[in-house]
């Protein structure tokens, strides 16, 4: 672990690119508490902080945790925006009405990301390959152990300087398929961003890692049939080539993430004029798809992992690669079109930049 007090004297972190996720925090943070009758106190900005922590709180024990994940990028004309906050502010009340926990007002959610962004400016350098990581987290305080839905909560923003999840390339990475843990089931949380959905998929996580793979693919639970995930980001298959070709995702099952940058990249891909669908995939088929030359291409993609392409993939019943395991030309044309509407370079009809004043 990183003591980010190191980096604050600096003020001008741009001069390392290899920056990991999560090791140079920015100066402030947004905070709002709740509390039962009274509902959500008024909105503070401050300095980042230890947070005080009662050892029998809720959130600790219980795990009425959720987050988000966005990021701020500096604007061809060296302005701010943020991508598409209005879609985490949604989803993050989805997450907490899952886990019982009192939904922030979209507004709120927006001015805490805002007065980050804007208190934070001197972080976000103008190299495109950096850019602010936004996390806001809600938890239960109430210190209580009965097993109960917290009278309690605090909300928060913090933010890092990101570089790329992977590095700065677009390299491929390698991944391996879980059949010995999934990461959802159905009527679970595997579509709401809650903390108690990742400590449990680290161990399948570091086994991907001792098979020689960076990454690890998530079978559904039920059937272990069906490819719904990488890690913690959506996946999308390329059938075909050229102007014909066509993108794939799973499906929203229930038991997948709907990714900001999913959805971005469905609406990216229609305007391309490639072929775009939502079904299920299985392992099978994807096998024998790539084996056939119909599937030429798979991406990842998330905030943190923006567009990251498929090289590999092991697994018990036999390794394939994908294409000639380089990045393919769909891929990083729809990489370049989010990575362009990200940083002022392309149209932006939908309005997803929100700007932000410095
Ligand atoms: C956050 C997340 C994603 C990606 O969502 P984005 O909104 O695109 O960042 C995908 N899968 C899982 C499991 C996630 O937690």
């Amino acid at each position: 672990m990183t003591d980010t007090a190191t980096f604050s004297p600096l003020r001008t972190p741009t001069a390392t690119r290899q920056v990991g996720h999560g090791d140079m925090f920015t100066d402030h943070m947004a905070t709002a508490t709740w509390t039962e009758g009274l509902g959500w106190s008024p909105l503070a900005l401050g300095p980042r902080e230890p947070i005080p922590m009662n050892p029998a709180m809720i959130g600790l024990h219980y795990a009425q945790v959720v987050f988000e994940g966005l990021k701020a990028h500096r604007q061809f004309d060296g302005s701010m925006a943020v991508f598409r906050p209005g879609e985490n502010a949604r989803r993050f009340q989805r997450s907490a009405r899952r886990l019982a926990m009192p939904e922030l007002p979209a507004d709120d959610f927006l001015r805490a990301v805002d007065a980050v962004v804007g208190a934070d400016e001197s972080w976000l350098s103008d190299d495109p390959a950096l850019s602010l990581y936004l996390r806001p987290l809600m938890f239960a305080t109430e210190s209580n152990l009965m097993l109960r839905p917290s009278r309690e909560y605090r909300f928060l923003v913090i933010a890092f300087v990101a570089g790329g999840f992977f590095g700065d390339t677009v390299k491929p990475v390698s991944v391996w398929v879980s059949h010995d843990h999934t990461r959802a089931t159905p009527g679970g949380t595997g579509d709401v961003k809650c903390a108690a959905n990742y400590g449990p998929s680290f161990v399948a996580q570091l086994e991907a890692q001792r098979a020689g793979c960076q990454q690890v693919i998530w079978l559904d639970a039920t059937e272990r049939r069906w490819v719904e995930e990488m890690g913690g980001m959506n996946l999308f298959f390329v059938r075909g080539r050229g102007a014909g070709a066509a993108v794939v995702t799973p499906e929203l099952t229930g038991t997948l993430l709907p990714g900001v940058t999913r959805d971005s990249l469905l609406t990216l891909a229609r305007r391309l004029g490639l072929g775009v669908s939502e079904e299920r995939v299985s392992l099978e088929q994807w096998r024998s798809e790539v084996r056939q030359g119909l599937i030429t291409e798979v991406f990842a993609c998330g905030t943190a992992a923006v567009v990251t392409p498929v090289g590999q993939v092991r697994d018990r019943d036999g390794d394939f690669r994908i294409g000639d395991g380089e990045p393919g030309a769909v891929t990083m044309a729809l990489r370049e079109a989010l990575v362009d509407l990200q940083h002022g370079l392309a149209p932006d009809p939908d309005g997803w930049m929100r700007p932000v004043l410095g």
